[in-house]
């Protein structure tokens, strides 16, 4: 199954051939408009908006409120439970809401933002300082500094990085580093490989402390020459021997986790599983340079690099943006658009979505903001029905089945669509690209997924409800039990009691006792009273008296 290949790098054994996945594309770049161009820095805008959820997991919650003054770096919002990460303020200024704001997501639901007016000045908090000297920290220390730093994997599936790399239920024994940015149109990585291949080393660097992996390489794509000469020389110049760089055939989507680790390695990510599940780690190019400037400088997650293109764009360019960044001030920083601009997508052709909006902010995962025209993206024709054809199952890189699962989640079958593996769908779109009926098949599993995600939310809240109700009845229960326990020992107590001496009787029986005692020592029998004394009598007659009333009383209570 495996197919053998040339030897693109021989500094270490591990990665000295490369395997095919199944399926994948040949697509034309479209990377000449900004493959070229610098990196340059975004002006901070008059308004930032920071959604509270900008990662895979919970969303963060507001440590600010409007008219609040904030500072660049300040945490805004701290993560909430294991799978979630904080927002920093990209920028100084004042808080003037908390609130629901339109933001870049394929359902286009507005969700809970932090907007601040910024005052120009840009002026910084006090940093936390940086630790260059990591080493000599335990990897404890520095998981927790990128958890601080609210780093989130910046390739595009924004999965918080400090969970990512203390994921792994066994020893990780390969880091590989995601330099293949397989959609078209899209250089940011690119350009930042190119730029500043040494803070992407360091970082690995970092990463390699952390995780201790046995063999680590920088994957880019046989597309991309000078970001690799640009990585092999900076390890060189850092003397660095135990990162290796390891040129991959451009194949769409050689850059997703899956399709890069069955590349690299020949090994295959469990269903529903981690790469961490066979013992490899992930991370993209953009998030180890973060890694590097949060642990060594100290620095949280304000900013990124972003690919503003497409023939909609008067100037196509990389720029660095603060995170909140609405996309309209991108695209006026870029010339904004051309006449005939038909289109507005985050992302690339394949895994982006439209947005109807450009108030949306830059979020930790936007990677690409794409304005095509109508010639260069046509819109699609209606769709048909489907026939059969098999082409979307020959091109899936994830080896599914795209009509059946088409099929279940057009039909609302939900079920169905996860026994044919729905989740390990990458939505990379090539099924939908060769589809003959024009099916818009991406839209149908990420409906489908949020309609199951949100039942299973639903069904996550009703067990909630029922554990709660169960548990009050449970505790009703023990309350009624305890007590009749309680009862029942009183009432055994109490019979325990009536069948033992009577105080009462025993004085009674005493005292004849007693009686009879001295008149056996006055010689007085019983039944003869001839020779006792008055007081004698007396005492007898008091005694016979108190007996028959004690008869008396019995036989009434009885
Ligand atoms: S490519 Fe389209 S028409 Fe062909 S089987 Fe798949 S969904 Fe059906
Ligand atoms: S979008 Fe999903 S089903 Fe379609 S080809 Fe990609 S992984 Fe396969």
């Amino acid at each position: 199954m495996a197919e053998r290949a040339n030897i693109q790098n021989a500094s270490q054994q591990t990665f000295d051939r490369f395997y095919r996945f199944h399926g994948g594309l040949k697509l034309a770049g479209h990377r000449e408009l900004t493959v070229t161009v610098p990196i340059a820095p975004a002006d901070i805008p008059p308004l930032l908006v920071l959604p509270l959820l900008q990662h895979i997991g919970e969303p963060a919650e507001a440590l600010v409120k409007p008219g609040d003054s904030v500072r660049t770096g300040q945490m805004i919002a701290r993560p909430v439970g294991m799978v979630s990460a904080p927002v920093h303020a990209s920028g100084s200024g004042t808080v003037v809401a908390v609130e629901p704001h339109p933001v870049p997501h394929p359902s286009a639901l507005p969700a809970d933002c932090i907007v601040i007016e910024t005052d120009g000045r840009d002026q910084w908090l006090e940093a936390a300082g940086g630790l260059p000297d990591y080493r000599s920290a335990e990897p404890q220390v520095l998981l927790e500094r990128i958890r601080e730093a609210g780093i989130v994997g910046l390739g595009g599936a924004g999965f918080p990085t400090r969970v990512k790399l203390a994921s792994g239920k066994r020893a990780i024994d390969t880091l590989i580093i995601n330099g293949a940015e397989c959609e078209p149109y899209i250089t940011c990585d690119q350009r930042l490989m190119r730029e500043r291949a040494t803070e992407i080393i360091e970082g690995v660097r970092i990463l390699q402390y952390i995780v201790q992996p046995e063999a680590c390489t920088i994957a880019v794509e046989d597309s991309m020459p000078a970001a690799e000469t640009a990585l092999r020389d900076a390890l060189e110049m850092l003397q660095e021997t135990g990162i290796s760089v390891t040129r991959i055939p451009t194949i769409y989507p050689t850059g997703g986790e899956r399709q890069l680790i069955k590349v690299l390695t020949g090994r295959e990510v469990p269903s529903q599983g981690l790469p961490a599940d066979i013992g490899i780690i992930c991370q993209n190019v953009g998030t180890a340079a973060a890694v590097y400037r949060a642990v060594c400088m100290g620095t949280p997650l304000l900013s990124r690099i972003v690919t503003v293109t497409g023939s909609g764009i008067l100037s196509p360019r990389n720029l660095e943006v603060r995170i909140g960044t609405p996309l309209s001030h991108l695209i006026s920083a870029c010339g904004g658009y051309t006449q005939d601009v038909e289109r507005l997508l985050i992302g690339g052709p394949m895994m982006g979505y439209a947005v109807n909006s450009d108030a949306v902010p830059v979020i930790k995962t936007t990677n690409c903001i794409l304005a095509v025209t109508r010639e260069e993206m046509p819109a699609p024709p209606p769709a048909l029905p489907c026939i059969r054809c098999g082409r979307c199952t020959e091109v899936c890189p994830a080896d599914l089945l795209p009509q059946q699962l088409y099929w279940y989640a057009h039909s609302d079958n939900y079920d169905a669509a996860q026994d044919y593996d729905l989740f390990d769908c990458i939505e990379c779109g090539c099924c939908a690209y060769v589809c003959p009926s024009h099916i818009p098949l991406v839209q149908h599993y990420r409906h489908a997924k949020t309609e199951i995600w949100a039942q299973e939310k639903q069904r996550r809240k009703s067990d909630l409800a029922r554990q709660r109700h169960e548990a009050r009845l449970e505790r009703l229960e023990r309350i009624k039990q305890e007590r009749a326990e309680k009862m029942a020992s009183k009432k055994q107590a109490l019979s325990q009691d009536a069948g033992g001496p009577d105080p009462r009787q025993a004085a009674i029986q005493a005292a004849l006792e007693r009686v009879k005692r001295k008149k056996e020592q006055a010689g007085v029998s019983p039944g003869n009273t001839d020779n006792l004394t008055p007081e004698q009598r007396q005492q007898i007659a008091a005694a016979d008296q108190r007996r028959a009333a004690q008869q008396t009383g019995d036989g009434q209570a009885e």
